[in-house]
Parts: structure tokens; C-alpha cells; sequence
């Protein structure tokens, strides 16, 4: 790795477990619907189908997220899986979008590898999302002052993969691409995004995923210790 200057992290489950939180969230708001109707499928089921309403809209949408998206797979779930009225639905939606804050956390070895990471470089944050989602995780987990730049989708407008994103980050930081680099969990967004931005582009794989052939990460790390042993050399 030529001398690296600057370090930019990915946020949704990269330093945050947002899976994790959106879950809870989704267990709190589908509360009301399971015990007022006989719902056939488990909670597991309904929320991979849930998820999936969701992804396609997310694809559908050129992958810009609106939590909209969510009140609108609601409705679609309830009304398919409980025959329950969108009144229900929204209800759920209102309840989902109040409890999934209360469930974020930092993964066990999130500040670890910022602190270690600071000692190398400047930091960057690049991550998608609407600027009022993204801003309140982290104000919620104190996360903000670790960073010299913050890229929010919504207020660059550019997404990852998309390279003005990272550019405008690269610019911020005052490096070039080739003396950055780039973790992130999601092969296309952050691994394609970085190393098509000519960044050193570092996959973070926590759940042992199969690697998409077209998709060449620099480096492959299983959780952020791996990074912090990467920087080390
Ligand atoms: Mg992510």
C-alpha cells in the first residue's frame, strides 16, 4: 500500500449494527399484527419477506433510500400475510420508525479500529442514506467527532458506488485516491464504489459471504480487528 493518508469507513453495518436494529425495530412494530391476527408465517419469515419488499423497492428506486419504503412493504405485508388494513399497517410503520433508534449499537470493535485508524490517518465517513437517518445514528452513538469529513448520500447527492461521492470525500480530505482507502460491508457500493474510485478498497465480509466474481477487493477482512492488523502491515 503506497503511504495512506486518509481512511474512510462505510456505516451501515460496517460500524453500526443497523441489521441488528432495524430487526428489533421490525419485532417491536409487528407486535400488534401477530396478536391480533392469525398470521401463518413466523416472525423470521414475514421479516425476510419484509426485507425483501423493501430491497426490491430500494433497486426499483436506483438504490436511493426513503424509509417511505418501508410504510408502503407494511401495508403490502399486512394486507397479504394478515389481512390487515392499512390503518394497522401504518400504525406499525409509526411504531418501526420509533423503535429501531433505541436498537443501534456500535459493533463490539467499532471504536477500537477508529482510534487505531486515527493513529495512521485522517478519517472519512461515506455512507448512504437520507441525511436526517444518517445524522441521528450517529448523534445516537456519538460518532460524529471521529471524523474530518462526513458523506451522506443525500447531502453530497451522489451514492455509492458512484464516484462523485468519493470524490467529493477525497476533496474534503485534501488526498488523492490513491493514498485512501476504503471499508465497507457491501461489495457493489463500497468495494466496486472505492476501487473504481481508485481508492485501496477493503471489503468487510462479517458473515463469511461469498465474494461476487466481478468484484475484486484489495484486501478482504473479517471483522475490524482485520483492518487494524491491516494498517499495521
Ligand atoms: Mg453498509
Amino acid at each position: 500500500m503506497q503511504r495512506l493518508e486518509a481512511i474512510c469507513f462505510d456505516l451501515d453495518d460496517t460500524l453500526i449494527d443497523a441489521s441488528g436494529a432495524w430487526l428489533a425495530g421490525l419485532a417491536e412494530a409487528l407486535t400488534e399484527a401477530i396478536e391480533r391476527y392469525p398470521v401463518l408465517a413466523t416472525f423470521e419469515d414475514l421479516a425476510a419477506i419484509q426485507q425483501q419488499m423493501v430491497y426490491e423497492q430500494f433497486i426499483a428506486a436506483g438504490g436511493e433510500w426513503d424509509p417511505q419504503h418501508v410504510r408502503t412493504s407494511m401495508r403490502r405485508l399486512l394486507r397479504e400475510h394478515a389481512e390487515a388494513d392499512d390503518a394497522l399497517a401504518d400504525r406499525a410503520f409509526e411504531a418501526y420508525t420509533d423503535a429501531w433508534p433505541r436498537h443501534l449499537a456500535l459493533f463490539p470493535d467499532t471504536l477500537e479500529a477508529l482510534d487505531a485508524a486515527r493513529r495512521h490517518a485522517r478519517l472519512a465517513l461515506i455512507t448512504n442514506g437520507t441525511s436526517a437517518e444518517q445524522r441521528l445514528k450517529l448523534e445516537t452513538l456519538g460518532l460524529l467527532d471521529h471524523f474530518d469529513v462526513v458523506a451522506i448520500s443525500e447531502e453530497v447527492g451522489a451514492i455509492k458506488p458512484h464516484g462523485a461521492i468519493f470524490e467529493h470525500t477525497l476533496t474534503g480530505l485534501g488526498v488523492r485516491a490513491s493514498e485512501a482507502l476504503h471499508i465497507g460491508d457491501n461489495q457493489h457500493a463500497d468495494v466496486h464504489g472505492a476501487r473504481t474510485a481508485g481508492l485501496t478498497a477493503v471489503w468487510l465480509n462479517r458473515h463469511a459471504t461469498a465474494g461476487h466474481e466481478a468484484v475484486n477487493p484489495h484486501h478482504e477482512v473479517t471483522d475490524l480487528h482485520g483492518l487494524v492488523r491491516l494498517l499495521r502491515g
